[in-house]
């Protein structure tokens, strides 16, 4: 996914953008940027590989060395960034957060006026570059900004950094958030509406769909206003968003909680706990738990202190090793028990099927499983994820294709996404047997929307019933 946040401040703002950076470290595992304009020595810029050590550790040295009184910065799940430029708009900086499906066609076009892009190793463009190449095809960044808002097919959200301003421009339907925060002399854009508490800050506004504006030191001023649709990723409420952010108004943990309680009103099984998989399901446990007074209990532990959740290698197999070697078991909470398990969602399987082995090797009775979402049929087409890469991994795939016995057409999915269906059932029972499950129940994506409360028409569902 990814994060950003920008600051504009009277006096040095590099304390505020670094911090603000790390409090979005949750958003991404790759690489990580930072790029300040100073009103003596211009622009600056550092990039790093934070695969393997968090982002506090690998930026150490460049914040002490750097200054500005505006700064952006990202935490990637993909591409290097910010990137620096230089054209006919003058030198600027540029991070963002999206997913670009028409970029072969739009470097085409783009080649054809005789200029070229890196290839990164992949031997795919760095999207960000393109998105800079697509802004400068404009005379200004406004059209600029409008143009590659409306060309790009998926989804953009960016922070632009120049000398007389920030420029922050959500996403066209709002797939990810700007949230704006304003203390004497400083303001900022922001992922993560949390961020930049701490620093002092207060909350200003969020930025509407397709709104582009500009941050300086005295506050933030809309260049172009907010289109009516809408149509913000619901994962985030699920699973990706902070516990202690909001989007539109509406607070993370609280839909988290909401989940677990409508899932509860739902269910009929009494075990003797209710756990969440740390950190992914636990406030949606406390929610079923309290809904149904049986206490919450944590059978796993998340072993933090030497594990930093930017230790994740990129390779499938060794992430499904460290994710399950930070997870420490309590066995007088397990043995003899029969337990009822919440996670977010369940993506491959691999890893919840592991857990629910071991807790019976571990003496549990019972393992029953519950998610916080729906099953997942379709592939997000609006932002990268580092969770999911292809939709033939997602469980529900390989068993509908099993239970199918052939090729499964569109018209053949949306039998599998009605929870009142036979075939839906069917899926059910099919994930249930090969995950080693007592019993297994997803959370309906009606109950999901009434969680988050806000209206449901403004809310991607793609990825649960493939309704864009
Ligand atoms: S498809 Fe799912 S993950 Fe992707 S933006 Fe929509 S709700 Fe979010």
């Amino acid at each position: 996914m990814g994060g950003y946040f920008g600051v504009a401040s009277k006096e040095d703002c590099v304390f505020d953008l670094f911090f603000g950076v790390d409090y979005h470290a949750h958003l991404g595992t790759r690489r990580a940027g930072l790029a300040v304009y100073d009103a003596e020595n211009g622009f600056d810029k550092a990039i790093h590989n934070i695969e393997n050590a968090p982002f506090r550790t690998k930026f150490d040295k460049d914040v002490g060395a750097m200054k500005g009184q505006l700064g952006i910065g990202c935490i990637s799940d993909y591409e290097a960034q910010p990137i620096l430029i230089r054209s006919h708009h003058g030198t600027f900086a540029v991070t963002t957060v999206g997913r670009i499906n028409n970029a072969d066609e739009i470097v085409e076009e783009i080649i054809k006026s005789n200029t070229h892009f890196f290839e990164m190793q992949s031997g795919e463009i760095n999207p960000t570059e393109l998105v800079a190449a697509i802004i400068n095809q404009k005379e200004n960044f406004i059209d600029g900004i409008r143009y590659a808002q409306e060309l790009i097919d998926g989804s953009l959200s960016m922070l632009i950094l120049t000398p007389k301003g920030i420029y922050a421009a959500r996403d066209k339907y709002g797939r990810t958030p700007i949230a704006i925060g304003q203390k004497e002399g400083s303001c900022c854009a922001s992922f993560e509406s949390f961020a930049y508490l701490n620093l002092g800050y207060t909350a200003v506004r969020e930025l509407g769909p397709g709104e582009i504006a500009v941050v300086t030191a005295d506050g933030v001023k809309t260049l172009v206003a907010p289109g009516k649709d809408m149509k913000i990723c619901t994962f985030l409420w699920i699973y990706y968003g902070y516990p202690s952010s909001s989007y539109e108004g509406v607070s993370v943990e609280q839909v988290r909680y909401n989940c677990g309680k409508l899932l509860a009103r739902r269910d009929n099984v009494r075990p003797d706990s209710i756990a969440g998989i740390p950190d992914s399901g636990t406030a949606h446990a406390i929610g079923y738990s309290n809904e149904v007074g049986i206490p919450f209990s944590r059978p796993f532990i998340k072993y933090t202190p030497t594990w930093p959740r930017s230790f994740m290698p990129t390779q499938q197999s060794k992430r499904d090793l460290i994710a399950r070697m930070k997870l420490i078991p309590v066995h007088d909470l397990i043995e003899g028990k029969s337990l009822l398990l919440i996670d977010d969602s369940i993506v491959r399987g691999t890893q919840m099927r592991e857990t629910t082995d071991f807790l019976y090797a571990s003496g549990a009775k019972e393992v029953h499983v519950r998610t916080g979402c729906p099953p997942l049929l379709y592939g997000c087409k609006y932002l990268n994820f580092s969770r999911s890469k292809s939709e033939m991994e997602l469980i529900t795939r390989r068993v509908i294709q099993e239970l199918e016995g052939g090729e499964v057409t569109d018209e053949i999915l949306q039998e599998y996404v009605d929870p009142d269906g036979e075939k839906y059932q069917k899926m059910i029972d099919k994930i249930c047997e090969k995950l080693h499950f007592t019993s297994l129940r997803y959370h309906r994506l009606d109950d999901m929307l009434e969680a988050v409360g806000i209206d449901k028409d403004k809310l991607c569902t793609y990825c649960w019933n493939g309704k864009e």
